[in-house]
């Protein structure tokens, strides 16, 4: 995967140590040669809806209010522990590697869009307080700092969902209908919408919906990990 080596050397302060497996790194890299090579990247082509190569599309016939969605990796292996361990522990040290790796993605999965706002998927406030930040929101504020686009909170969360991770494929789109509204704070036409980890299109379509019920035309979604679909409850 190309990365922007602006972004890396702006943002990036440079780790003693692989950000990943806090092995060994030459100078100036921050991800050792073996996590790089280890990493699931989703090859391309992709689907341009669900982001996925054409042996793990499960688009269907089904319409969706997102444009479309892609990711740099795959939801597995040394990416999935390092993902956790940035949602869940805290080790903020990596972000603007993820970031970095998301804004590649957007860029080269969807060349020639001209987003006029960056925003993420929210959380409940119940949520915030359990675990002090929105990583999503703060994954899209790197982002749109790559991208210079402005980043605006457009969403709110209204109540508490079930993880997705736990409720069956049939319910999981039940789990978070109704459960998202606009935060008025701006109308814009294109906007990109960033999540952690998409483990299923539901959330990150009905945050579709309500963007483009508030005047939004284009919701282009990104994340920096998509769990293969048969996969869907090894988070
Ligand atoms: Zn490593
Ligand atoms: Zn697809």
């Amino acid at each position: 995967m190309k990365m922007p080596a602006k972004t890396i050397l702006s943002d990036f302060f440079f780790p003693e140590r692989c950000l990943i497996c806090g092995g060994v790194i030459k100078p100036g890299e921050v991800i050792c040669g073996e996590c790089m090579k280890s990493a699931e990247i989703i090859p391309r082509p992709k689907c341009p809806l669900c982001g996925m190569p054409a042996n793990l599309c499960s688009c269907g016939a089904g319409g969706k209010f997102y444009t479309a969605v892609t990711s740099p990796f795959y939801y597995e292996g040394k990416i999935r522990n390092a993902v956790r361990r940035w949602k869940f522990d805290g080790e903020t040290d990596i972000t603007a590697f993820w970031a970095s790796a998301v804004a590649s993605a957007v860029t080269e999965d969807f060349p020639a869009v001209k987003f006029d706002a960056v925003t993420f998927v929210p959380q409940t406030e119940k949520e915030m307080s359990e675990r002090k930040y929105n990583q999503s929101e703060i994954l899209a504020e790197y982002v749109s700092r790559i991208l210079n686009v402005p980043c605006k909170s457009l969403l709110v969360k209204t109540r508490e969902t079930e993880k997705q991770r736990t409720v069956p494929e049939f319910m999981k789109k039940g789990n978070v209908f109704g459960s998202f509204a606009f935060s008025g704070g701006g109308r814009y036409a294109c906007v990109l919408l960033v999540d952690d980890i998409v483990t299923t299109s539901c959330t990150i379509d009905e945050c579709a919906k309500i963007l483009r019920m508030n005047g939004v035309n284009a919701v282009f979604c990104a994340s920096i990990a998509m769990a293969k679909a048969d996969a869907p409850f090894k988070v």
